[in-house]
């Protein structure tokens, strides 16, 4: 069978990244039997972070109700080797950043929901990767965002005050800390140059090891894993749905499209609603002045430096090392570089090329650490060791679209993650497997089920007709590169500042 060349699958050879140095061997190119099987109760498509975790919840949701299924991941490529092998590793659940945004599109209620789901994430993967004994380095610390703009920091300061005001509770619950003098900032996170910051809970992992071990856990209790076998089409038929592949046909009851970026391969109707962004990431070694034992010696927090609208860098130390507790290498993620290549949308709106470094960004990283962290001592190069690219999957509204697919009963999507997948994807697969095994045991979403799945998933992310047919695309305007002055004339100059504040939320 031939395959459509123009569709938004992942291109070949790719930049390889640090998470990528230890790969699955076995599970690489897997293929569970020779053969794709023909009929099946769930397709989940994707094998990232989302996918994984999906297969993950499903089997769990099921096993809790004494039923079996026969799951099949089919995967374009290798296994997770998309977005997930290719972030930044950091999990920064937002904590009042934002805020002001959320609160003027669903009111402050629903903002607040927002960032308590988020919050609920680390703790989901620690409770996931201490129960299941996983070898992914996962550590909590704290992040700590700094900004480095009188502007930034004002509206920062905005965000916390009007956080505060509205639910001083959930502020003090989420442990965050200010910190208005420059000084003891810079000697707090060893970053010089900053004007105004704030911690709070976070933690880092290796994804692409969480993913690839739970792929792993159901493997062992069936699941049929597929590699390089893209899902091409997909379309109504007797068993339900039938998934086109270039290596056969396959008939199921439910499908989970778990794509992100990519999307619009199986979805059409996705093609203006999740754009494939392209990103930049690298790792660094220490430097001498940050090892073991040197003045000032190993960082301690994660890091989200904030330039300006749609320039926001983010930095983990790598503290783990295997099983909790563990002690890492201390190399550093170092994500952004937006500054390099914003201006040039070719170069990054709707761009899949994760083949190819992006302009500039590796000079930038080499010339970070000196920059911005105080009594570096690194090499010439900055100690910069890979770079690569990444293709992030935004959503025309910045948030995942979670549901049934209207019009597609049976299929269910979890994707459009924006940049900002790692603290939403444990709250948004558990909330979507629900949907999806009662679906294959019941072959109907009952409105028990579903407001089950309403109570546990804030109201924006809901897949919801509206959200499909609305025609805004915001991705632009929220990294600065959209001034539409009939769009601020429209929504009062307030409201447009609030909500290209967003930006401040990537990361
Ligand atoms: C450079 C970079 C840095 C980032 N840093 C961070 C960070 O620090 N913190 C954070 O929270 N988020 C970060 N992100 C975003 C985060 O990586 C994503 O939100 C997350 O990995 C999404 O996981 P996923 O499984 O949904 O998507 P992916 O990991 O992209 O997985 C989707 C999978 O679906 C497969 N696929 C697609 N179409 C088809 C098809 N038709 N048939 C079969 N298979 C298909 C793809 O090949 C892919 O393997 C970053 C992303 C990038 C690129």
């Amino acid at each position: 069978m031939t395959m459509d060349s123009s569709l938004l699958l992942p291109v070949p050879n790719r930049l390889e990244p640090f998470w990528l140095q230890e790969r699955d061997v076995q599970l690489k190119s897997a293929r569970t039997t020779v053969d794709i099987p023909s009929t099946c109760d769930v397709v989940i498509i994707g094998s990232g972070l989302t996918g994984a975790m999906a297969a993950w919840n499903v089997y769990q949701e099921l096993e809790d109700c004494q039923k079996r299924a026969n799951v099949v991941m089919l995967e374009a490529d290798e296994v997770c080797g998309s977005a997930t092998a290719r972030n930044g590793g950091h999990c920064k659940p937002l904590t009042f950043i934002g805020y002001r945004a959320e609160a003027s599109k669903h009111g402050a209620e629903i903002a607040n929901q927002l960032l308590r789901f988020e919050a609920g994430a680390l703790e989901m993967y620690a409770k996931l990767v201490e129960e299941e004994d996983i070898d992914c380095d996962m550590h909590v610390t704290r992040a700590f965002d700094i900004c480095f703009t009188a502007e930034g920091s004002d509206s920062a300061k905005k965000d916390w005050d009007a956080r505060m005001a509205a639910y001083p509770d959930c502020m003090r619950d989420s442990d965050v800390r200010r910190v208005d003098d420059k000084q003891t900032l810079e000697s707090l996170t060893g970053v010089q140059g900053g004007l105004w910051g704030a911690s709070y809970p976070a933690g880092h992992l290796w994804p692409y090891k969480l993913a690839a071990s739970l792929i792993r856990k159901c493997i062992a209790k069936g699941m049929n894993l597929q590699t390089y076998t893209p899902a091409t089409h997909l379309f109504a038929s007797p068993a339900g749905w039938t998934i086109e592949t270039p290596r056969g046909n396959i008939n199921t009851k439910s499908v989970v499209i778990a794509t992100n970026a990519y999307t619009s391969s199986i979805l059409p109707e996705f093609k203006t609603k999740i754009l494939p962004v392209r990103g930049s990431a690298c790792s660094i070694t220490p430097a001498p002045s940050h090892s073991a034992g040197a003045v000032p010696g190993p960082l301690r927090y994660t890091y989200g430096l904030r330039f300006g609208t749609g320039e926001v860098d983010y930095m983990i130390p790598r503290q783990g090392r295997g099983r909790i507790p563990g002690r890492g290498d201390q190399s550093y993620i170092l994500g952004g570089a937006k500054g390099c290549f914003l201006s040039n949308l070719d170069e990054w709106y709707n761009n899949k090329r994760d083949n190819e470094e992006m302009p500039g960004v590796r000079e930038y990283f080499e010339g970070y650490m000196a920059k911005y962290f105080a009594k570096w001592d690194g090499n010439e190069n900055g100690n910069v060791d890979r770079v690569w690219s990444g293709v992030l999957g935004y959503s025309a509204d910045l948030l995942p679209y979670v549901g049934e697919v209207p019009d597609r009963p049976g299929v269910f999507i979890c994707a459009g993650f924006t940049g900002h997948g790692m603290p939403r994807i444990p709250g948004c697969t558990a909330a979507v497997s629900k949907l999806v095994s009662a679906f294959v045991i019941d072959s109907a979403i009952t409105p028990s089920v579903q407001s089950q799945f309403e109570a546990s998933l804030p109201k924006p992310y809901w897949m919801t007709k509206d959200r499909l047919v609305s025609k805004q695309n915001l991705i632009k305007s929220a990294m600065g590169q959209l001034v539409d002055e009939e769009v601020i004339n429209a929504r009062g100059k307030e409201e447009h500042l609030n909500t290209v504040c967003k930006d401040l939320r990537d990361l």
